[in-house]
């Protein structure tokens, strides 16, 4: 036996997730995957329970507690079958007034996002021609008084039509009179309460997963001034903090989804009987197993690694990045796996695999591709020549 690193923290934390998520068995997804449906019992259970508070500081509500809390309580909603994708961003959405929000902000909103009375869960960067290349955006934010009058488009942002709120990346300055191309660049907090239908429409994306992910379109949305995060003009840096959490958490994601897929094909290989014993019997259909277990506690460690560094306010990017690659991939190919060791079953949507399978594919893509965090060790870790 080994002792899994997740094992040994916030054992509490991870009891209480599990309990919670019995009560949202494969059926209760499997139905809404099928139409698409936001699973809004799943995030109320959560949002009461409080587990989607944990890293608001107790001054305003939460538990206070840091990234290796809120890990754990993802690992253990994916381990369990089901997906935090609907409600993640809640947790960490927030740190962008928690960290270079003004107290005001923080006194207005954090209190409410604790409870629950406040959704902040959509978070508008990528957009349809700038990709990943985030310093080329072009959704542009012109001051016009007391207001800023916002135009243009994003694309896959997930969860607009479930938020109340959206932290909006804006251009208020453009990219080729700007000092450097990551400045000029601002941090809006948009109240899509107000917003939708006077200068905001949003448009969902049907998707290979539930993912409740939309595309956005401004025109001449005006947005209260003191809705600026921060100050005009420094929002790449802002948004960046984010991501580390953003990137520590999705792969405490998939080091769930991949525990999940090892712990279905595990138990299979054992019952399923073909040729008189069980497949599990046979190296080939074991020592995948085993390989799929060996990487994802090697990913594992990197995430431990990436969050305690976050928590300890020390540099994480490149940690957060490796942690996030690892985990991605680990999952995958245990998703994998899995599927070839229920042979047809994989298939069917009754075991959960086909539908665990889609939902963690994403990860690989999004919140970061694979390709980019390449490109950040090579040039940021190893000094090797930019490409681009
Ligand atoms: C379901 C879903 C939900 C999402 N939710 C959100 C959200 O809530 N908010 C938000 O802002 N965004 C969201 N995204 C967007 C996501 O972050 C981006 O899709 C992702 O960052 C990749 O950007 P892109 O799609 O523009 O790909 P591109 O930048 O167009 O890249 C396409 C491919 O080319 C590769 N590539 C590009 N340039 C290079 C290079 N120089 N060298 C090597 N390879 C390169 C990339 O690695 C990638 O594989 C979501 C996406 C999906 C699919």
């Amino acid at each position: 036996m080994t002792t899994e690193l997740s094992d040994q923290s916030y054992p509490e934390i991870r009891d209480a997730v599990r309990r919670l998520c019995g009560n949202f068995p494969g059926e209760y997804w499997q139905a809404l995957d099928r139409t698409r449906t936001y699973p809004t019992e799943f995030v109320t259970a959560l949002t009461e329970s409080g587990f989607l508070s944990v890293l608001i500081p107790e001054e305003y509500g939460g538990s206070g507690l840091g990234l290796t809390a809120a890990a754990a309580v993802l690992e253990e909603i994916h381990r369990s079958g089901c997906n935090g994708g609907a409600c993640h961003a809640q947790m960490y959405t927030m740190g962008t007034i928690l960290k270079h929000g003004s107290l005001e902000q923080k006194q207005l909103y954090l209190p409410q996002i604790a409870k629950g009375d406040l959704r902040l869960q959509a978070f508008g960067v990528t957009e349809p021609t700038s990709g990943t290349d985030t310093t080329r955006i072009s959704t542009f934010a012109r001051r016009e008084g007391d207001h800023y009058v916002v135009s243009g488009q994003k694309i896959w942002t997930s969860r607009a039509e479930h938020s109340d709120l959206m932290v909006l990346l804006v251009r208020t300055e453009k990219r080729e009179d700007a000092a450097r191309p990551s400045k000029g660049i601002s941090v809006l907090l948009v109240d899509m309460r107000d917003a939708v239908g006077n200068g905001l429409t949003i448009r969902p994306i049907r998707t290979m997963l539930n993912h409740g992910t939309t595309e956005l379109f401004f025109d001449e949305l005006r947005v209260p001034v003191e809705n600026l995060i921060g100050t005009e003009g420094e929002g790449f840096k802002y948004i960046l903090d984010g991501m580390n959490a953003e990137r520590v958490l999705i792969a405490s994601e998939c080091i769930g989804d991949g525990r999940f897929f090892v712990d279905r094909a595990t138990a299979y290989a054992k019952d399923r009987v073909v040729f008189d014993r069980a497949i599990g019997q046979n190296q080939g259909v074991q020592f995948p197993i085993a390989r799929a277990y060996i990487e994802i506690e090697a990913a594992a460690g990197m995430v431990d690694k990436a969050a305690q560094l976050f928590d300890s306010e020390l540099p994480c990017g490149s940690e957060a990045n490796m942690a996030k690659m690892l985990a991605s991939e680990a999952s995958w190919k245990a998703a994998d796996v899995c599927v070839q060791t229920h042979g047809g079953f994989g298939f069917a949507e009754e075991y959960d695999i086909e539908r665990k399978f889609r939902e963690t594919r994403l990860y690989q893509v999004a919140p970061i591709s694979t390709n980019l965090i390449l490109s950040h060790v090579a040039t940021h870790v190893l000094d090797l020549p930019k490409s681009f």
